[in-house]
């Protein structure tokens, strides 16, 4: 339903900072300008939008996207990423500096990437960059040119364009980083310890369990956590998979390390319990572990220690997931590691929030203010508040349907949540006042790191 502005759209469930409650909103010129009760709002000629019941979300952010574009635009793209993103009530995604060739690591590299992104992106759009070794002096002119922020891994990336640091190449780029101002964000698996682990491989998910242990997690935590100590630098753990972490991260901000975390939707709704022998959809790095984690994840969850939840969108083709249904072997050693659910997070969360308890505000603070938050986009992204750009979602939050992998909008047609019902629907994606409707043309905007962006107020 596309409309000429200003426009008011009005909901009985609207998501404000200060919880659900009925309102209306009036949207000028792409931004939020006025937020009243609900039905006061005198709307003369401009449009209404009543949604009834049917819940009004500010866009959810999606810190952790990778798009594999260029070089490896058969595992995804940006048209077919943000289109996904739209569909499932994402407004803005911050792109992974690699799997792309080239990766982010450099400023030609983040302009290739820019241009390639030109005229493609349904939703809004960031970039990370990478800090790998010997890329330090690239580390300042990314940040000056608008990335937000660095991700490192401490463990080989998979993909050789990538490295991964050692202590010495970690322990540089997080000095330069914190002189710079920059958010370091960091892959933290241990390399010694999965060496260390049993390697069998074969299509048995408990054998790929055991060859990446929560304490390869652990480790390369602590490793992180004392370089962040020595440097200064604002450090953020990616997909924290093992709730073994979350007390070294306590401890770690009781100390005055400045630390965030994050955890993502497969984490939080799948076991390794469930996962069948073969079914390499499921495999990720650090991989899905067992129920007692998860609902230790979920208490961590509702006790603030992640500041967000976001998908770690990292698709490949059906052929390098070795899937058994295109004739792949099922190997878990072998098969790509990354999950597809860019357009399923908010309905996967939500069905799984709610069944133990949680609230649409919940959802609301783990995956749209709290990623907003996490990359200085607050008061920008990530609420229904005056001056906010008006990226808005109608979601159903009864509304259910079964997934069907071949009719997401994902280039690839593989995801674990392939058959399962999920719960919550959105109905429409609103892009800064403008429903994004797929038959036209996309007009999500690049954005850049606002340049005094304070961003660690809660941590
Ligand atoms: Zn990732």
């Amino acid at each position: 339903m596309p409309f000429s502005q200003p426009a008011v759209i009005r909901s009985r469930r609207a998501l404000l900072p200060a919880g659900e409650r009925p309102a209306d909103v009036l949207i000028r010129d792409g931004r939020i300008e006025q937020v009243a009760a609900h039905g006061s709002l005198v709307v003369g000629d401009s449009e209404l939008v009543d949604l009834g019941d049917t819940a009004l979300l500010p866009g959810l952010v999606d810190t952790h996207v990778h798009v594999n574009e260029p070089g490896r635009t058969e595992w995804e793209g940006f048209a077919t990423a943000t289109r996904a993103a739209a569909a499932g009530g994402v407004t803005t995604i911050i792109d992974m500096p690699l799997n792309s060739i080239p990766p982010t690591t450099t400023l030609d590299g983040l302009a290739v990437k820019r241009k390639t992104a030109e005229g493609q992106a349904w939703v809004d759009l960031g970039f990370w960059g990478g800090a790998v070794p010997g890329n330090v002096a690239d580390l300042e002119p990314l940040h000056r040119a608008g990335v937000f922020g660095f991700k490192s891994f401490l463990a080989p990336s998979g993909v050789d364009e990538f490295p991964h640091v050692e202590a010495d190449d970690l322990e540089a780029a997080l000095a330069e980083q914190a002189r710079i101002g920059a958010l370091a964000i960091i892959h933290a698996e241990d390399p010694a310890v999965l060496a260390a682990a049993p390697q069998q491989p074969g299509v048995r998910y408990r054998d790929f369990l055991a060859s990446r242990p929560s304490g390869a997690e652990t480790a390369a935590v602590a490793h992180l956590l004392d370089s962040a100590r020595r440097t200064g630098a604002r450090v953020h753990i990616l997909h924290v998979s093992s709730a073994a972490v979350l007390p070294l991260l306590r401890r770690a901000r009781e100390d005055g390390v400045r630390v965030t975390a994050e955890t993502c939707p497969h984490y939080l709704t799948l076991a390794a319990e469930q996962v069948p022998d073969g079914d390499t959809a499921f495999k990720c790095c650090p991989p899905i572990r067992d129920e007692a984690n998860r609902d230790a994840l979920w208490e961590a969850l509702a006790d603030g220690e992640f500041i967000a939840v976001v998908s770690d969108h990292s698709p490949s083709t059906p052929d390098l997931k070795l899937l058994p249904e295109y004739g792949g072997s099922g190997d878990f050693a072998a098969a790509w590691g990354g999950i597809a659910s860019l357009q399923l997070g908010l309905p996967a969360i939500w069905t799984e929030a709610r069944r133990r308890g949680h609230t649409l505000a919940d959802v609301v603070r783990w995956m749209s203010a709290g990623p907003a938050e996490l990359v200085g986009l607050t008061g920008i992204k990530g609420a229904i508040a005056v001056g906010c750009d008006a990226d808005l979602v109608a979601f159903d939050p009864d509304g259910e349907f079964a997934v069907q992998a071949d009719e997401l909008h994902h280039r690839n047609p593989v995801t674990p949540y392939a058959g399962r019902t999920l719960t919550g629907a959105v109905r429409t994606t609103w892009l800064r006042g403008r429903a994004v409707d797929t038959g036209t043309e996309p007009f999500g905007r690049q954005l850049a790191r606002p340049a005094n962006s304070r961003t660690e107020k809660a941590f």
